[in-house]
């Protein structure tokens, strides 16, 4: 997969995780929905190579993530989970060269009443992502 940021300062090589088939999910949370003004769409990613790194800022959005834009067009372009350095990279970045399948939507109890998507997806709580990665309930 091939892509870049809207100014194109920035460019983002990298092989799908779950080549041959690359699915972009969504995630409903509270902080993706402020940092998208919508639900953040994502494809995790590995072997990822990224072009134009004095462009890139990263914020720490938590203590074991950290999000990343594009300081010139403020494109965002990857979620990074710090302890397995895991990728989750924009899925916006890539338009020419990738298909898609939209297969999940986490913290589906987050999402607001005021849309919803048609697309039979998979979906997951908050509850049921925190137990999936390993987190207990009470955050830790
Ligand atoms: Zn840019
Ligand atoms: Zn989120």
């Amino acid at each position: 997969m091939k892509g870049h940021c809207l100014c194109g300062a920035v460019t983002v090589t990298a092989e799908s995780a779950k080549a041959p088939h690359p699915h972009a999910d969504a995630c409903h949370c509270s902080m993706c929905r402020r940092w998208s003004s919508g639900p953040f769409f994502a494809t995790e990613a590995k072997d990822v190579q990224i072009e134009g790194k004095d462009a890139v800022t990263e914020y720490a959005s938590s203590e074991w993530a950290r999000r990343a834009f594009c300081k010139h067009c403020g494109t965002h372009l990857y979620y990074l989970f710090l302890q397995t350095q895991a990728y989750m990279l924009s899925a916006g970045l890539f338009q020419e060269n990738a298909d898609f399948a939209f297969t999940t939507e986490i913290y589906i109890d987050k999402k607001p009443d005021w849309y919803a998507f048609a697309n039979p997806t998979k979906t997951m709580t908050e509850a049921e992502v925190l137990k999936a990665f390993g987190f207990a309930p009470d955050g830790n």
